[in-house]
């Protein structure tokens, strides 16, 4: 599989950093933020290093398409968010800045100022926490 030496989802993917895990399959990796926005703030990346929606291969996107509604139900049944954003962000100039692609989920609520990244990392026993409510969820869901 492609990987890059010096990337911090590839050493994710590989166990050399460790992450709050959600999921994972042949092709994808589900893990939490670790700068969270908000409660719930959940990742979804191809397994291989693809950089941005220019390199990502259609079946890795189908993929992660199919894992995303998923999470998204799982996300909903864990947190009760009153909006999920779903975004992915391509090159610095779109706000970029793990340039390995990667899908956000969002837990919203209304009137909240929107941020897409904060440089505050999340508590890691309340990050394991949501980790394995979204992962509970998940089992529940088709
Ligand atoms: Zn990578």
């Amino acid at each position: 599989m492609n990987h890059q030496e010096n990337c911090i989802f590839c050493q994710i993917v590989r166990g050399t950093i460790p992450a709050h895990r959600v999921h994972e399959d042949e092709e994808t990796l589900v893990f939490m933020d670790i700068f969270p926005v908000a409660d719930g703030h959940t990742l979804i990346i191809p397994r291989a290093h693809r950089e941005n929606i220019f390199e990502i291969t259609a079946d890795e996107i189908g993929a992660i398409g199919r894992v995303s509604r998923r999470i998204g139900l799982a996300i909903r049944q864990a947190f009760a968010p009153e909006g999920l954003m779903v975004f992915q962000l391509n090159g610095a100039a779109a706000g970029q800045t793990v340039f390995h692609y990667h899908m956000h989920f969002m837990p919203r609520r209304e009137g909240e100022p929107l941020a897409l990244h904060t440089r505050v990392a999340g508590d890691p026993a309340r990050l394991a926490e949501n980790a394995r409510r979204i992962a509970a969820a998940l089992e529940t869901v088709e």
